[in-house]
C-alpha cells in the first residue's frame, strides 16, 4: 500500500479529571467512538488540573486506577498515564503535542471533554496551536445552554484562524456527575447503577469523601 493510500488512524482522547469516572463518561466515550467513527478512545486522567487545587480531588494514581477499573472490558478503550506521570499542571497543548509524536503524522486526534470546559478552550495554554492539533467534542446534558459556544464561532477580526473545530454531542446520560457521587459517597447514599460494580467497590473499600 503507497504513503497516499495508507488509512489515518482516527484517535478519540477523552480528557477529564474523573474523580471519579462514572457511566456519562462511559457513554459519552462509546457515543463519539460511533459517531466520528474513531478507532480507540484513549482515557487521559489529567494529573493536575490547571485550573484547580480543591482538595476533593482524589490522587492522580487512584483517579487512573478507578479510570482503569471502569474501562477494563471494553477492548476499544484505553487509560493513559501520560498526564499522571507529567508533573506540574497537566495541559492539553502538551499531550496533544506527545501524542502526536508517539502516532505520528498520520492521525487525526479528537479532544472529547464536557462542554464546560470546551468554551473555555481559547483561554487554554497555547490556544493558537491547540487548535490546529486537534478537533474537540463538547458533551452536554439535554438542556444545556449552547449560547456560550457562540464566542467560538465570532472571534475578534485578525483571530479568525484560532478558529476551533467543535461538535456539540448531547449525552442524556451526563445527568450523572462526579460532584453528585462525591456527595452520594459523603452522605452514605447508594451509587449502584451511576458507576461500574468496581468502581464503587473500590470508592468503598479506600473510604474515599467519607470525611
Ligand atoms: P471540569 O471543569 O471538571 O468539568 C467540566 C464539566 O465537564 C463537568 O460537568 C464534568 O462532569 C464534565 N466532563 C469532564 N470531563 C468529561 C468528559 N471527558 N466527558 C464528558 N463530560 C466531562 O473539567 P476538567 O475535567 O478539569 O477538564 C476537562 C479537560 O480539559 C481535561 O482534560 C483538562 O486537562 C482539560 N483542560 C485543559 C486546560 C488547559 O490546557 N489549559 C484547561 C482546562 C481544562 P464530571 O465532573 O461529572 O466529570
Amino acid at each position: 500500500m503507497s504513503q497516499e493510500e495508507k488509512k489515518r488512524s482516527r484517535l478519540g482522547v477523552m480528557g477529564g479529571t474523573f474523580n471519579p469516572i462514572h457511566y456519562g463518561h462511559l457513554v459519552t466515550a462509546e457515543e463519539a467512538l460511533f459517531q466520528f467513527k474513531l478507532d480507540k478512545v484513549i482515557f487521559m486522567p489529567s494529573g493536575q488540573p490547571p485550573h484547580k487545587t480543591d482538595r476533593e480531588i482524589l490522587p492522580p494514581e487512584e483517579r487512573y486506577l478507578l479510570t482503569v477499573i471502569a474501562t477494563a472490558s471494553n477492548p476499544n478503550f484505553v487509560v493513559s498515564r501520560l498526564e499522571i506521570e507529567r508533573t506540574g499542571p497537566s495541559y492539553t497543548i502538551d499531550t496533544l503535542r506527545e501524542l502526536h509524536e508517539v502516532y505520528g503524522p498520520d492521525i487525526d486526534i479528537f479532544f472529547i471533554t464536557g462542554a464546560d470546559a470546551v468554551w473555555e478552550i481559547l483561554t487554554w495554554k497555547d490556544a493558537a496551536n491547540l487548535v490546529e492539533l486537534t478537533e474537540f467534542i463538547a458533551a452536554t446534558r439535554p438542556g444545556y445552554s449552547l449560547e456560550k459556544f457562540k464566542k467560538l464561532h465570532v472571534l475578534p477580526e485578525g483571530q479568525e484562524k484560532n478558529k476551533p473545530r467543535v461538535s456539540i454531542m448531547e449525552i442524556p446520560a451526563l445527568a450523572i456527575s462526579s460532584t453528585d457521587i462525591r456527595m452520594r459517597v459523603h452522605e452514605n447514599r447508594p451509587i449502584s447503577y451511576l458507576v461500574p460494580e468496581g468502581v464503587a467497590n473500590y470508592i468503598q473499600k479506600c473510604g474515599f469523601w467519607k470525611d
